[in-house]
């Protein structure tokens, strides 16, 4: 584990630690295997410029803007409120289906996504965390713990509720099958204008769209709650997210499927659910109690402290 830096750091803000731990050398992450696993990632990068070759048309943006937003809704109200923090209940076949769109995001499989983000929830900001910006800087936060060989592995212990589905550990085995149809299917139905807004820079959006989640939300904002960890509120990352960006309010309570707690916070994907839950597809849609959004306000002298449930011991669909 790469902590061999940490205690070299003296600045005082999340901002400013951020900053100094980029600008210290992290050999120790540049192993040359790390290189050959970046080549994916970097390759879609490259072959997200080709917008600029291919022929421009606005159906190819609408392509791009559409799987934009059903990958972001699947990691968002699939991976993190469904699978990390089973802040609702669904039908098997329907939490398979978020699992599969989920994978079209190329984020890896949904027991590795749950599993390292209950990580999160459980050292954020501490000694432990993976991805605190404030301990480890900005890049490594928002890209760097991914291309590390140092997580590949699904901690199946921290999804024992997720991992006693067939169907959801063979998705996370084989989870880049889906996202390779996606791209052969995109390129059989319209070529390569197709191919390239709608896989290239659609993935390329959600990556960084996701992974400001884990770097900017804990930098930049405002605090409502009072929390052991340095998360933010961002109405620019809340939109851009559909919803991510009330990252202080889900610290603070995670158990919740709404993030924006109040009607002017705009919560996109709780929308979306509250939409699936009128059709019946799904329910038991988790809100933070009045007393909970009343206490432990930045601005009161109440005690710090995060609320959660035991995810582990939530009932499975
Ligand atoms: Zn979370
Ligand atoms: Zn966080």
């Amino acid at each position: 584990m790469p902590r061999a830096n940490r205690a070299t750091t003296t600045a005082s803000t999340p901002q400013a630690r951020a900053l100094a731990k980029d600008a210290e050398p992290q050999a120790e992450h540049r192993s040359p295997w790390r290189r050959l696993k970046s080549l994916p990632f970097w390759g879609v990068h490259a072959a997200a410029l080709l917008v600029f070759v291919v022929p421009f048309a606005w159906k190819w943006v609408a392509l791009c803007a559409g799987l934009y937003g059903l990958k972001m809704f699947a990691i968002t109200g699939g991976y993190h409120r469904y699978f990390s923090h089973r802040s609702y209940r669904t039908s098997r076949p329907f939490q398979f289906l978020l699992a599969l769109t989920g994978t079209l995001a190329l984020q890896k499989g949904p027991l590795w996504w749950a599993a390292h983000h209950r990580h999160h929830h459980l050292s954020s900001d501490q000694e432990d965390d993976i991805h605190s910006p404030g301990l480890r800087g900005f890049w490594w936060a928002h890209v760097g713990w991914i291309l590390s060989t140092d997580y590949d592995e699904t901690e199946t212990h921290r999804v024992p509720d997720l991992a006693r589905f067939p169907e959801l550990v063979w998705l996370n085995r084989y989870h880049v099958l889906p996202g390779i149809g996606l791209a052969v299917l995109l390129f059989l139905a319209g070529g390569m204008p197709a191919l390239v807004w709608g896989f290239f820079v659609s993935s390329v959006l959600t990556w960084h769209g996701t992974f400001c989640i884990n770097s900017l939300t804990h930098l930049f904002g405002r605090r409502r709650y009072r929390t052991s960890d340095d998360s933010r509120n961002s109405l620019l990352l809340a939109l851009v997210t559909l919803g991510e960006g009330w990252h202080n309010n889900h610290h603070y309570y995670m158990a919740s499927t709404r993030q924006g707690f109040f009607w002017w916070e705009i919560d996109i994907t709780y929308y979306l659910l509250r939409g699936l839950a009128a059709l019946g597809i799904v329910w038991e849609l988790r809100e933070p109690p009045k007393k909970v959004l009343e206490s432990n306000l930045v601005t009161s002298a109440a005690t710090p402290g995060p609320v959660d449930l035991d995810v582990a011991t939530l009932e499975a669909p």
